[in-house]
């Protein structure tokens, strides 16, 4: 690996995988397909393990599924695990092609990473991909940004994605407002072009899902909720600038409405009366629109009883789910998006504090709202940031629950008595892990300023972290977020030295502000 390094050229482009997984088996298949490929290996795999803890909300999961046991093999590096809490697929994305770049504790920078590829857990790799992929690699130019793999037989192009690792970072990464793989690709894509970027499609093929997609139905649903906030960010031609094919809306409206008219005539027939006549053509049309979609699924999906169920069963939901998601996202989207932010971020939009040291004097494990007392100038600060249009929040790490010296309902309680002492905040997100429970939510671990920014609808580049310690200023830097530190007399020497070489060091919350406000807010 460092003699690569060290002879790194044109033609020997260094990649990373990143494989974004729910967990089960997926993952170390693939890893086992990337060890027996016959060209060359990844310089780093991540696997981002995005199953959510307990499987409530995060703020209420105390307990996080078993760590992820993976292995590599043949040339391929042994792969980093991290988790991204479950928050959806770009998030994962996103919280892959960071962690490649981040340091860790056996090492001070990650590996040099040419190129990321994107690998969903259930793509089947032929031994020869990685040939494939370096040979694309080998033929892109110095503005190509991404180059789109195809997937056989379903005219898709998600599993395969991969970007310049440098045109990623630009362009702030995946959007994490999208559900679906697909159409983060296809809103990166449009980004990049629009960044200056070329963006590309692959030669390499032999990339297949290896499930049937859409075995648990609603896919296609969810879809219609991206597609509210594709429209909403491109514009209405977004489909064709990304070379997505039309979508069945159209037809899911007509279904809707026919059955609609279908509907309304019902109250008639009860009565004893024959059906109307608008009624009854609503009916057939209903009719005949539904055994047409049920055909479709049916030449597309599984055999068996899973591919009859398909068939007769979804086809009378599918139509009407799609109207609903879109309706509902045209609804959330309907004063236009926000673009998805850079690494600059654009504007700061929310300010998140730590709470102990921070905001309020540190009791170590204080689970009693009476001891709480507040830092000289917190109220102000929280006072200034509201005054200024942005959003409030706090991000605390509580260990004491994990080592069970406090109760979450004592943590809880005592940071509502900071808030409310503090004139409210607009999210709180509170870490209940200890430092060996490997946590995607424990500072400098990035998930709670990430929660925090999905929460307020802002990208992680439009938030700042303020607080008293380097894992405030890491949580925030691992997020994309911006972070300054308030030290104290007992933060670290070392974390006061870096935040002042990185200019991220204030004397006090008033002077944090003035870093991120300007001096005259
Ligand atoms: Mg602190
Ligand atoms: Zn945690």
């Amino acid at each position: 690996m460092n003699d690569a390094e060290g002879r790194e050229h044109r033609g020997s482009p260094r990649w990373a995988v990143v494989v974004p997984t729910a967990g089960g088996p997926g993952p170390q298949r693939l890893l086992d397909a990337l060890a027996a490929q016959t060209g060359p290996a990844p310089v780093a795999v991540v696997v981002v393990d995005d199953r959510r803890a307990g499987g409530g909300a995060h703020e209420d999961a105390d307990r996080l599924p078993p760590p992820l046991v993976v292995t590599g093999g043949g040339a391929c590096p042994e792969p980093l695990v991290v988790r991204s809490g479950g928050r959806g697929p770009a998030a994962a994305r996103n919280a892959g092609w960071r962690a490649l770049a981040a340091p860790t504790a056996e090492r001070t920078a990650g590996p040099r990473v040419g190129w990321v590829v994107f690998l969903d857990d259930d793509v089947e790799l032929p031994p020869t991909w990685s040939r494939g992929l370096a040979a694309d690699l080998a033929a892109a130019g110095e503005r190509t940004g991404g180059i789109v793999g195809t997937v056989r037989g379903s005219g898709r192009a998600s599993p395969g994605a991969v970007y310049r690792a440098e045109a990623l970072a630009a362009v702030g990464g995946f959007d994490e407002r999208l559900g679906r793989a697909h159409r983060e690709h296809a809103d990166i894509a449009l980004r990049l072009q629009r960044a200056g970027w070329a963006v590309e499609r692959g030669a390499r093929t032999g990339v297949a899902r290896a499930r049937t997609a859409d075995e648990g139905g609603g896919q296609q649903e969810r879809d219609s909720a991206d597609d509210a906030l594709m429209a909403a960010l491109h514009g209405p031609a977004w489909r064709e600038e990304a070379q997505v094919p039309p979508g069945r809306l159209r037809w899911h409206l007509a279904t809707t409405a026919a059955a609609a008219l279908a509907v309304a005539g019902l109250p008639a027939v009860l009565r004893g009366r024959p059906l109307p006549a608008p009624s009854a053509v609503g009916a057939l049309a209903w009719a005949g629109l539904t055994a047409d979609l049920a055909l479709r699924r049916s030449a597309s999906g599984p055999r068996g009883a899973a591919g009859v169920r398909r068939a007769l069963l979804a086809p009378a939901a599918v139509p009407l789910a799609a109207v609903w998601h879109r309706a509902r996202g045209a609804w959330r989207w309907r004063h236009g998006a926000q673009p998805w932010p850079g690494p600059a971020g654009g504007p700061l939009r929310a300010v998140l504090f730590d709470r102990d040291g921070t905001l309020v004097h540190d009791v170590p494990y204080n689970g009693d709202p009476a001891k709480v007392v507040l830092v000289d100038g917190a109220v102000e600060a929280l006072a200034r940031v509201r005054a200024a249009g942005l959003a409030t929040g706090v991000v605390t790490n509580q260990s004491g629950i994990a080592r069970r010296i406090i109760t979450r309902a004592q943590a809880d309680a005592t940071t509502a008595e900071a808030v409310r002492r503090l004139g409210g905040v607009d999210v709180v997100q509170s870490c209940p892990h200890g430092p060996g429970d490997g946590c995607p939510c424990r500072k400098p671990a990035p998930g709670m300023v990430l929660a925090a920014a999905v929460r307020l609808g802002l990208a992680p580049g439009q938030v700042a972290v303020v607080g008293d310690i380097g894992a405030d200023v890491g949580a925030a830097r691992a997020a994309g977020a911006r972070g300054v530190l308030v030290p104290t007399a007992t933060t670290r020497p070392e974390d006061v030295e870096a935040a002042r070489a990185a200019g991220v060091l204030a004397p006090d919350l008033s002077g944090a502000l003035d870093l991120l406000l300007g001096s005259r807010s």
